[in-house]
C-alpha cells in the first residue's frame, strides 16, 4: 500500500530496521551518510536501494531538513554505488517513489538504482 509521505517519520519502518541491523539485508555500500543494499524483489538484473541514514520520509523532507553534508553524502553515495556496480558505461536508471501517487511503500527516503539490461521507456502507460 502506498504511504502518505507527509506523515512524520516512523522508526518502525523496514529500512529503519535494516539500518539498525535488526533485519538482514544484502549490503553493498555504507558510509557515514548512506547505506545501499539489494532490493528483496529485484525488477532488473541490478536493483539496489540507496538510503540516507537520517530519518527522512521523502525527497522534499530531505531537501528541506537535511544538512549540506548529509545531502552531499547521499548524492555521492548513489554515484559511488553506480560506479562500483559497473553501471556507468552501460547506463542505469534512478527512481525515487514519493507518496501516494508515486506509489512509495516504505516511508524512509530511498533511491532505486536499476541496471543490467535495457530498461525501456520511462513510465508504464497504465
Ligand atoms: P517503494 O515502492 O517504496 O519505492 O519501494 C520499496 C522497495 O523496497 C520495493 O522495491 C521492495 O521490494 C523493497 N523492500 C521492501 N521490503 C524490503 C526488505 O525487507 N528488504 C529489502 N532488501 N528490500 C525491501
Amino acid at each position: 500500500m502506498p504511504i502518505d509521505a507527509t506523515l512524520a517519520y516512523d522508526d518502525s519502518n523496514i529500512f529503519a530496521k535494516i539500518l539498525r541491523d535488526e533485519i538482514p539485508a544484502q549490503r553493498v555500500y555504507e558510509d557515514d551518510f548512506a547505506l545501499a543494499f539489494h532490493d528483496i524483489n529485484p525488477q532488473a538484473p541490478t536493483h539496489i536501494l540507496v538510503i540516507p541514514k537520517g530519518r527522512y520520509v521523502s525527497w522534499d523532507d530531505f531537501a528541506a531538513s537535511a544538512s549540506a553534508d548529509e545531502i552531499a553524502g547521499f548524492v555521492r553515495a548513489v554515484g559511488t554505488v553506480a560506479r562500483d556496480n559497473g553501471l556507468v558505461a552501460p547506463g542505469y536508471r534512478l527512481l525515487a517513489n514519493i507518496g501516494t501517487d508515486g506509489h512509495q511503500e516504505v516511508p524512509h527516503l530511498h533511491v532505486h538504482l536499476f541496471g543490467g539490461r535495457p530498461l525501456g521507456p520511462m513510465l508504464s502507460r497504465v
